[in-house]
Parts: structure tokens; sequence; C-alpha cells
């Protein structure tokens, strides 16, 4: 791919790119059992910097909890992995990638025993939803495809298998000609999109799918939550019913990759006036400038990477 780098981090090693290979009877490769997480690195007027580098290896550790994953690698250590990986390719800003794989080459569903491999990939990576989408907004529909129910995939986890459900999300959006799905959870509440959070604005409250929506636990979310609190607008975290969608007065997604994208229209029906809000644009413009460092970080948010 384009945005390539030189190293990647292996186990406490940096190797070159083109080693960070795996076999083909890898039981990841069969069974889908990988976790994993996306974070940003900035360019701030200080230097790169890593944002909410701890909260998501936490998630990582997480995620690995859940599926039984011994993980032999400690918050701290992914954290000192990251910042040497970012400093040894001398990135400015990138997109990282950690990634716990059951990579022995194991047949058969029970994954006890089977080697772990840990990496840390950076990249370069820009905008995620498209060039103009974080200024003017994009055009999505609601999928036909559900959520997990409770009880079947754990959604709290970022697991490599539940991205054959955003997948499915995510291409028949496509095909129909919009730039993103929106899936419902089983119960026909909101949820998410195929790999961002969801945020709901009327009469100027905020609303977004909880925990019991089958969301995944974005950081991105929990970042926006703080800031709306902290700029004074009333944030509520339930149910949402999908008409919400149609009769909202702005919408807009979150993701460390999709950063704050407005939504513009919803089935073809226009959001609001059919441009990114007020409330929207505030909120866009501090997460932005907290996390490029162009206004002060309150929340100690940013792991600097040292530059030589
Ligand atoms: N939901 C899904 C399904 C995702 O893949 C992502 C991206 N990690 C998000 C939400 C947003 O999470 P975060 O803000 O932590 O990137």
């Amino acid at each position: 791919s384009s945005g390539r780098t030189a190293l990647i981090w292996r186990d406490g090693h940096l190797i070159p790119w083109e080693q960070a290979t795996l076999h083909v009877m890898s039981h990841v490769v069969h069974y889908g059992s990988s976790v994993f997480e996306g974070i940003r690195c900035y360019e701030t007027p200080s230097g790169p910097a890593v944002f909410r580098l701890r909260e998501h290896m936490r998630r990582l550790v997480d995620s690995c909890k859940i599926y039984r994953i011994e993980l032999p690698w400690t918050v701290d250590q992914l954290v000192q992995a990251t910042v040497d990986l970012v400093a040894a390719n001398e990135l400015r800003h990138c997109y990282l990638r950690p990634v716990v794989v059951r990579a022995g080459e194991q047949m058969g569903v029970l994954p006890f025993g089977v080697p772990i491999e840990t990496f840390i990939v950076a990249w370069k990576w820009g905008t995620y939803l498209g060039a103009d989408a974080l200024e003017k907004g994009v055009d999505v529909c609601v999928s036909s495809w559900r959520r997990a129910a409770p009880g079947t995939f754990p959604t709290m986890a970022k697991a490599g298998g539940n991205y054959l459900n955003s997948q499915l999300a995510k291409m028949e959006a496509r095909t129909d000609g919009y730039v993103e799905g929106i899936t419902l959870d089983s119960f026909g509440y909101v949820a998410e999109g195929s790999g961002e959070n969801l945020f709901v604005i009327r009469d100027g409250i905020i609303y977004t799918s909880g925990l019991d929506s089958a969301i995944l636990n974005g950081i991105t979310r929990d970042s926006v939550i703080r800031i709306a609190r902290d700029l004074g607008y009333e944030v509520r975290e339930e149910r949402l019913p999908r008409e919400m969608l149609y009769v909202a007065d702005e919408l807009f997604f979150t993701g460390t990759a999709a950063e704050l994208t407005p939504i513009r229209s919803v089935d073809r029906i226009d959001v609001g006036e059919g441009k990114p809000g007020p409330i929207t644009k505030a909120i866009q413009d501090r997460y932005m400038g907290i996390v490029t460092g162009r206004v002060a970080d309150p929340y100690g948010w940013l792991t600097p990477v040292p530059v030589a």
C-alpha cells in the first residue's frame, strides 16, 4: 500500500515491513481469531502526538481478556512500543494498528495453546470517508444488516471477526451509492456505522446509543461526550428509534479514522438543512483543535513522541 512505512513492531522488535508475515495455516486466517486497535498520531506544533494511546491499549487488553487471549504485553509496554515505532519510522503523523493474532499453524476451532503474535503497524492515512467528508458531510443509509444480538458476538471487543458484519453493511451501502451504512441493533434501535459511532442532535440536545445497543465503546465517542458536556451541551446515552435519524437537526459519526464526520442525509432524506449544523461544527472544531495541538488539551489526551 502507498502509506507503508519502513518498520513494524513485532513482539519487542522492529522488523522490516516485508518481514511482518503470517502463514496461511495460521489459526487467525481460518477462524478470525484476532483483536486490534486503530489509533491516530497527529502532527502538533510541539511534534507528533498520539491521541488517547493508553485508552486504546487498554481496550486492546480488554478485547484479549474477552477472547481469553493471553497477551504477554502490558498497557505500559504497548504504549512505549508505539512511541518507539513512530519515532523509529520518523513519522510526523500516522495511523497506528496494533493487532494481536492467534498466529500458530494449528487447525480446529479450539484456540488454546495456539501461539500468539502481537504487531504494531504505522502507516500514512488521510481522511477515511472521502476528501470533502469532514467539511461537507456524507450521504448514508440505514443498513439491512443488524449488529450482533446480545449473547452472540461480544461487540465491546474490537475483534477481527466482528468486521465481517461491518463489511456486509459497508458493501451494501457502497453498492447502493452511499458512503456508509448505519446498522440497527437486533431490537431495531440505532447502533452505529460500520466503523463509527453515531450522534443525533435535536432541539439542542445530543443523543448517542449506549452499550446496550451493541456498539463498540468508541474512544472518539467518549472524547466527544466529554467535549460536548464541557461546552455546555446536554448529552444523553439512550436507545434511539430509527426515525430519530430522519427528524434530527444534526447527525454525525465519530471514530479514530472518521474523526468527526457530519452526515448530511440518511436514506436520501436531508438531515436538517442538508449541511453540517452549528453544534456539529463547534464540537468538530474543538476536537480537531485538541488532537492537532491547536488548542490546549485540558484532558491529558496526547502522548508526545520525542523526535531526534
Ligand atoms: N464502531 C466501530 C464498529 C468501529 O470499528 C469503530 C472504529 N474503531 C468505532 C465505532 C469508533 O471507535 P473509536 O472512536 O475508538 O475509533
